[in-house]
């Protein structure tokens, strides 16, 4: 079973390293892929340029052999529609494998906008982790939708390839890279919300000032 964390990345930081272990461990995922962003749909464009993000990425999981970096959004053109990324990934890892697409609470509360939302699910499973400040679902058709598709089993996850959507409780970390944009641009330190090699290299290139 593969887990999936499609993100800006802009920059990095514990709020999507920690939770995505977590999932990890829990659910006993083979590994974690972290896909960034090319061209964003649903939200501003990145700040940092692909290539800063991505190196930004690598130094956050260097010493983490289970995480990866999956380029394939940044190579390839136009914006970056999950139901193309995981049509790619069902192709490659074929028709039984389990996919599992992590996302935030506050990322889940907007998937029915996403692009075909329901093909999506018989692509990949949902893991929902839990997030700060993310507001309970409300939205009557989401609602039906977890209704529907909701598990609290994790080994219903490993048993079928992709459909049902699982809550995994992670540890509350009230980070987000928006936050730590501002304090740099505020000259303040976002030191400790983030890798240290992640910092390092933010203040060597000079980001987000
Ligand atoms: P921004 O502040 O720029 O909007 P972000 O911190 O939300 O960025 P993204 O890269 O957009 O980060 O998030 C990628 C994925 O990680 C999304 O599914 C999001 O819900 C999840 N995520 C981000 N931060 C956290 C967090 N602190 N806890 C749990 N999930 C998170």
């Amino acid at each position: 079973m593969i887990g999936i964390l499609g993100g800006t990345f802009d920059p990095i930081h514990f709020g999507h390293l920690r939770p995505a272990l977590e999932c990890r461990q829990a659910l006993d995922l083979q590994e974690i892929r972290l896909i960034p962003l090319k061209v964003a749909v649903h939200r501003p464009q990145p700040i940092a340029t692909a290539a800063q993000r991505l190196q930004l990425l690598a130094a956050a999981i260097r010493e983490q052999a289970d995480f990866v970096v999956d380029t394939r959004e940044l190579d390839r053109s136009g914006s970056s529609f999950s139901i193309d990324t995981l049509t790619a990934l069902r192709a490659e890892y074929g028709a039984t494998m389990p996919l599992c697409l992590l996302l935030g609470a506050d990322a889940f509360a907007h998937f029915l906008t996403w692009r075909r939302p329901h093909d999506l699910l018989k692509l990949a499973h949902l893991v929902v982790m839990t997030r700060p400040h993310s507001a309970a679902v409300t939205e009557p058709a989401l609602v039906a939708l977890e209704r529907q598709h909701g598990t609290t089993a994790p080994a219903a996850l490993a048993a079928a390839p992709a459909g049902y959507i699982f809550r995994q409780a992670v540890t509350p970390l009230a980070i987000s890279s928006t936050q730590i944009r501002q304090l740099i641009a505020s000259s303040l330190s976002p030191r400790y919300l983030l890798p240290e090699a992640v910092l390092a290299l933010i203040e060597r290139e000079r980001l987000y000032r």
